[in-house]
């Protein structure tokens, strides 16, 4: 196989980042758009010595999966990867993912993967959005997102990701800049001064919080900016300065001022109460958390009598919502900033029984299993690369009954439970949650139980 060769191909397969892969004379061949079951023509634009990559030429039978993508930027946005094939098509290859990596990877039973929880919507999900600020070829100010794999601005107000609010703030923030005029920011030579606008929403309280991301402390216009809000978007509650001086793709810098309004906004989860600022972390689905958190809560199966341990606890939101049904609730987190939300979140909720840990959470669990502490259940909930052996092993001596493990990349997950299953937990059951639809991420929550 050549570069510009044109072949015929079956897709077979989608990976993780929305590519559907097919079989051609032994190699793996992957392309975009494509989806499983399609017989396409592609032409082949790279070749490796394991991989090759495709672009469509023809679609000859298309998918009866296959949608006409309702977004104009699909092709070009680093976003959404599934916009070509119906959401329960979506949903059934996300499932499918978790059912191969548990099958072959961790060598269990496929049977064991319930029915996917998928959102009621897959469209207006996100209550965060942060946007690169930037001008087009006319000089006009564009917002929107980064191309795929790439630091060029597409320019979309109105993704469909988002809810309609943030589509409205885009276009007065738009047109404050048209009479403003802050330098966009330009990554290259580090000068400018506006790099992204910063918006966060809260679902449930309908609180608005808009952030604009200096490399400075000022703009001109800041608090006319403030005033165009509060007459034109029900809900604004704070307009916030955040700085960010690095020369860092790193988004957000420590410095907040609040312009005006408060430093944070509200937002309920699961009954709770949690404050945001724009540097504490909340989960992106405020719907797709809830049931999350629910199924969690009903695999961790608490009374009221159990100590409950929140590895990887973050701003404590999993370990917080169950804590009216544990006796003690102890959180581990490594940031020190969430640990101190995560107390913040638990004094706002008037929660007694919970302290938390600013530790890594190999260690931390190390300590408490030094210390005698004995945990009825621990939830894991970390990031992509999973856990390591040596925490799965003194898991495996605090000798909880159960174990809920919170996944969002299903591979090191299924690696991890072949581990627990060595060391006497039982894989009971798993459920993937589609927290972000649309995008190729999917979430599992596992219960695993002494043998
Ligand atoms: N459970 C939380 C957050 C999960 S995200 C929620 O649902 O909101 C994973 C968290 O693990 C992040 O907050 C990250 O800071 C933390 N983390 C990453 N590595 C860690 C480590 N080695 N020890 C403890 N926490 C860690």
């Amino acid at each position: 196989m050549r570069k510009n060769d044109i072949i015929s191909l079956e897709i077979s397969g989608m990976t993780s980042e929305g590519s559907g892969v097919g079989r051609h004379e032994g190699m793996a061949v992957f392309v975009a758009g494509t989806a499983i079951g399609e017989a396409i023509r592609c032409r082949i634009i790279k070749v490796s010595k394991k991989y090759a990559i495709g672009r469509i030429e023809e679609i000859i039978t298309p998918s009866p999966h296959r949608i006409k993508p309702d977004c104009p930027v699909f092709k070009s946005c680093g976003g959404c990867v599934f916009r070509h094939i119906s959401y329960d098509e979506e949903l059934k290859i996300k499932r499918q993912r978790v059912v191969d990596a548990v099958e072959r990877i961790g060598g269990f039973d496929g049977e064991l993967v319930e029915e996917i929880i998928g959102a009621k919507s897959p469209d207006g999900y996100r209550n965060k959005a942060q946007l690169p600020v930037g001008l087009d070829r006319n000089g006009n100010y564009i917002t929107g997102f980064y191309a795929y794999r790439s630091h060029r601005i597409i320019d979309c107000g109105g993704c469909k990701l988002q809810p309609e609010i943030f589509t409205r703030v885009v276009e007065i923030f738009k047109s404050w800049c048209e009479i403003y005029k802050p330098e966009p920011y330009n990554e290259e030579s580090h000068r400018g001064l506006i790099r992204h606008l910063y918006l966060r929403y809260g679902q449930s309280s309908g609180e608005l919080m808009v952030t604009l991301v200096l490399n400075g402390s000022r703009v001109n216009g800041e608090l006319e900016l403030a005033q165009l809000l509060k007459d034109k978007i029900e809900g604004f509650k704070s307009l916030i300065i955040n700085e960010n001086r690095e020369k860092t793709n790193v988004i957000l810098g420590r410095k907040c001022r609040t312009v005006w309004g408060k430093d944070y906004i509200t937002d309920t989860l699961c009954g709770l109460k949690f404050n945001i600022s724009p540097l504490s972390f909340f989960q992106v689905n405020h719907d797709q958390a809830e049931r999350l958190y629910s199924l969690a809560a009903e695999y961790a199966g608490l009374s009221g009598d159990e100590i409950l341990l929140d590895l990887y606890c973050g701003t404590g939101t999993i370990g917080l919502t169950m804590a009216n049904k544990a006796k003690r609730l102890i959180g581990v987190e490594v940031i020190p900033q969430a640990v101190e939300n995560a107390e913040e979140n638990a004094r706002l909720n008037n929660i007694d029984n919970a302290e938390f840990i600013c530790a890594d959470a190999s260690k931390a669990a190390e300590k408490l299993n030094a210390d005698g502490v004995n945990p009825d259940v621990v939830v894991v909930d970390p990031p992509r690369k999973g856990l390591n052996p040596e925490l799965i092993k003194t898991i495996a001596q605090l000798n909880p009954d159960r174990v809920v493990y919170v996944s969002c990349d299903c591979a090191t997950m299924a690696r991890d439970l072949k581990l627990f299953g060595e060391d006497n937990y039982t894989l009971k059951k798993l459920t993937p949650v589609d927290m972000f639809p649309r995008t190729g991420h999917v979430e599992t929550v596992v219960m695993l139980s002494h043998k």
